[in-house]
């Protein structure tokens, strides 16, 4: 329609440019012949006396004079014509110019309110936009008596994997992510990204629940096949939670904060995705208050280390307890490491937490060989805490104060959080090794570096991740991952523990193929810090030697 009137309103002016120096030349050529007209009559009347028609035909005939006017009506003809013809030449340019200003306007308001409602870097709907979605949808709904879902999706770990690979990198993955939900869902289907690593997905006209978490099972599929981003092949696992309309909600808020409420249980229970239910309220706190409550907790001392063991397959060797983290919440359940380790990393309270967990740890350790048991403490620290200048002071004064031999003292270390900025990790990991203090390599197998790689580091220790460990007896390629990096960690001298050992197959197993050491639910969950000493003493796991009476 726009279009239309804008060819309109072109021809007019067109039309009119056209016409103007054919005008002009008649007049030129009319104004040129009415001055011959008035120099042959002045010629006439001044020579004749008269200005009749023979008189004024004589005059032109017998004055030469007369003959050079007649030629002004076509100079002036011609002349006007040029100028016309120059003024047209500008006047469609100007008109060009106006045109081509027109055009960039309209696209630049088009552009405007493109950006107002979609993310720059995906180009998928953003919040705001969704928000109008949901609108129409519940009003659709509300009509035709329906129900959709919405679905709420968060990278797991994707800080880690942003930290570790670069930004540039990070954005890359969110782009392919947003490429292959959009792929994966149908054409009427909406496809959102409403903050950094979280997508909203709105489902129209479910028919059954299951159709909602079909939908998220195909979506888990379509992004199981890792990314190559560069060279790398990244994993990105998924949280989903699902709500629907009108069952978990009939307002767009509450529907979005369900379907967060759900994939929080989702990321909690590991279980890719999770159906909202109402019993689910009281299990999930609100980020923002949490961050200030997280705070709060590590000043008042109200966080908790539980100790799960970590046991040599040799006897007599001395005990180790890792530390893990859990924070009772005064109005939630107890909170596990997961749903707030990374919010302390994203706002820079993890600097306060692994302070809090090194002096808890160190002291516990006291506490323990005041009972009787000698033991070595491992603490879990994050990227960020590899970069915080304290760190090495903080501990060499810890391990002073209390007066603890170093080594008793291991430091758990995810391979993406050295990769996060190598060359200060590397500098970090030497200076605590000089100092004695041992370092672990967490969750091995699940990062993006090798073997050989951290070999450069000063580190004695290997965990191959639970994942592989977990099913090595029923999957043969984490079977051979196990073995191999078994293998690789005894040429390179490393010691090497297998963690998330939950039965005695896969302990045997772990033992046949010369791990040095095992941690698992088959050999103690967490343990209470007060009931460690107890457990040591009655175990079989560890050799009497370790007690002193
Ligand atoms: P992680 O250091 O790899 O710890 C092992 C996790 O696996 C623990 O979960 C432990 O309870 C669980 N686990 C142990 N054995 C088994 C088993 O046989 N089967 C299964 N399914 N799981 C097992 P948790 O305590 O929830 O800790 C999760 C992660 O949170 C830890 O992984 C660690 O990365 C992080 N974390 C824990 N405490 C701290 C802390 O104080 N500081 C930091 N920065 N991170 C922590
Ligand atoms: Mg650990
Ligand atoms: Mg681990």
């Amino acid at each position: 329609m726009l279009a239309k009137q804008q060819r309109k309103r072109r021809v007019g002016r067109d039309d009119y440019v056209r016409l103007h120096p054919l005008l002009l030349a008649t007049l030129g050529f009319t104004a040129g012949a009415i001055g011959t007209l008035i120099a042959t009559i002045i010629v006439a009347e001044f020579h004749y006396d008269d200005s009749g028609v023979a008189e004024l035909i004589h005059a032109q005939l017998q004055q030469p004079a007369l003959w050079v006017a007649d030629f002004a009506p076509f100079l002036m003809a011609a002349w006007s014509y040029y100028l016309g013809r120059s003024g047209q030449n500008n006047i469609s340019a100007l008109s060009r110019q106006i045109e081509a200003l027109r055009t960039q306007a309209v696209m630049l308001e088009h552009q405007a309110r493109h950006h107002m409602t979609h993310d720059v870097l995906t180009n998928l709907p953003n919040r705001a936009l969704l928000l109008k979605r949901l609108n129409r949808a519940i009003r659709n709904a509300k009509q035709v008596k329906e129900r959709f879902a919405v679905l709420r999706l968060d990278v797991d770990r994707f800080k880690e994997i942003n930290d570790a690979l670069g930004h540039d990198h990070g954005d890359q993955l969110l782009t392919g992510i947003a490429n292959r939900l959009l792929n994966a869902v149908a054409d009427d289907t909406l496809v959102a990204r409403v903050g950094g690593d979280e997508f909203v997905i709105l489902v129209p006209n479910i028919g059954a629940v299951k159709d909602a978490t079909e939908i998220a099972v195909s979506i888990e599929k379509t992004l199981k096949q890792p990314f190559t981003i560069d060279t790398l092949d990244v994993d990105a696992q998924v949280s989903i939670g699902i709500a629907l309309y009108p069952d978990h909600g009939n307002r767009k808020q509450e529907l979005l904060q369900h379907a967060e409420v759900a994939m929080y249980i989702a990321k909690h229970e590991k279980s890719k995705f999770s159906l909202y239910h109402s019993s689910y309220d009281n299990r999930s706190p609100q980020r923002v208050t949490l961050t200030a409550e997280l705070r709060q907790a590590i000043d008042r001392n109200d966080l908790v280390l539980q100790y799960q063991p970590k046991i040599r397959l040799t006897p007599g060797a001395t005990p180790e307890f890792e530390g893990l983290i859990r924070w009772p919440h005064p109005r939630h359940r107890t909170l596990p490491p997961q749903e707030f380790i990374p919010l302390a990393e994203r706002t820079g309270l993890i600097k306060n937490v692994t302070q809090w967990v090194l002096t808890n740890a160190l002291q516990q350790l006291i506490h323990w060989h005041n009972q009787g048991l000698d033991a070595s403490v491992a603490v879990n620290i994050s990227a960020q805490d590899l970069h915080d200048d304290e760190l090495v002071d903080h501990i060499a004064k810890h391990l002073a104060r209390h007066n603890i031999a170093p080594h008793r003292l291991v430091l758990e270390i995810t391979e993406t959080s050295i990769m996060v900025n190598e060359q200060r990790a590397s500098d970090t990991l030497h200076e605590l090794a000089k100092m004695g203090v041992r370092l672990s390599i967490d969750d091995f197998g699940t990062g993006y570096s090798s073997l050989s790689h951290l070999s450069e580091l000063p580190i004695h220790e290997i965990k191959i991740d639970k994942s592989f460990v977990a099913d090595m007896a029923g999957n043969p390629t984490h079977k051979m991952i196990v073995c191999a990096t078994i293998d690789l960690a005894h040429n390179l001298g490393l010691e090497v523990i297998g963690e998330g050992v939950a039965d005695e197959r896969t302990f045997r197993q772990l033992d046949d193929l010369g791990c040095h050491s095992a941690q698992g639910f088959f050999i103690s969950r967490p343990l209470h810090a007060q009931d460690v000493a107890v457990w040591a003493r009655s175990t079989k796991w560890l050799s009497p030697l370790t007690h002193r009476h």
